[in-house]
């Protein structure tokens, strides 16, 4: 089938193709509108939800974007292309598996692919409008620049926040086990309990986590300038419904 196709695009006909393959012209005409169909579809996929207005996968995006706003770097390449990685801890098989299943969901046509640095995997694909689908990318460190949403992302995230922060919380956060000493007159009592952290120097990240956490209805409240918890109870049983512990 290759062989014919490449006949066909040095001006063969179908009739000189098929003798020369020994098939029906039938067969050949199939081949030529079955192998235009799929470069169609792959320059499809290639497009850009931005640009071209190909249909995103919003959930997917909502994911990706918390994991990109966590633990997320986008670089420029040769030609135009670039690179958008997201490091995940080795600890976590599971949530590299996530990460690039995202990754594929958001952009079908780029191969994602993965590398080891210390300790972490690098979950990767090129394509030449990811800026576009992260305007956040910028020169320097996320939390010395603003990081503000732009309307159709805001959208996107109001419509799955779940999503939104379970990719926050699984790139820059955890769900840990608190211990705390409790001093009673029957004596000193250790009570543990589960809680959501959520760390990250941008105080603008933190805020968007805030808001998606409002949402979905959990509460939350900050431990210090950097850093956010989910610690009530009923508050953590609903977030583990969208995020859940690293696995
Ligand atoms: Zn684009």
């Amino acid at each position: 089938m290759d062989r014919a196709l490449h006949l066909s695009s040095q001006g063969l006909i179908d009739r000189e193709i098929a003798a020369m393959c020994g098939v029906s012209i039938g067969a050949i005409q199939k081949w030529r509108t079955g192998g235009r169909r799929a470069h169609e579809e792959q320059d499809r996929l290639r497009s850009c939800p931005r640009c071209h207005g190909r249909e995103l996968d919003d959930a997917a995006y909502a994911h990706l974007l918390g994991l990109y706003l966590g633990d997320g770097h986008i670089v420029a390449r040769p030609k135009g292309v670039y690179l958008l990685s997201i490091y995940c801890d080795n600890h976590w098989p599971g949530l590299i598996e996530e990460a690039a299943t995202v990754m594929a969901r958001v952009m079908p046509a780029s191969m994602v692919s993965r590398r080891q640095r210390n300790g972490c995997t690098e979950v990767k694909s090129l394509w030449k409008h990811w800026p576009h689908l992260f305007p956040q990318h910028g020169p320097g460190k996320k939390h010395d620049r603003a990081i503000v949403l732009e309307p159709w992302q805001r959208e996107i995230v109001t419509a799955h926040p779940e999503w939104f922060v379970r990719g926050l919380i699984h790139s820059d956060g955890c769900r840990g086990i608190n211990r705390v000493r409790r001093v009673l007159p029957s004596g000193v009592h250790w009570y543990e309990y589960p809680r959501y952290m959520f760390k990250n120097e941008s105080a603008d990240i933190l805020a968007l986590c805030g808001e998606a956490l409002d949402l979905l209805g959990v509460a939350w409240r900050f431990n210090n300038r950097n850093e956010l918890s989910v610690a009530r109870r009923e508050a953590v049983e609903l977030l583990d419904l969208h995020v859940g512990p690293k696995y």
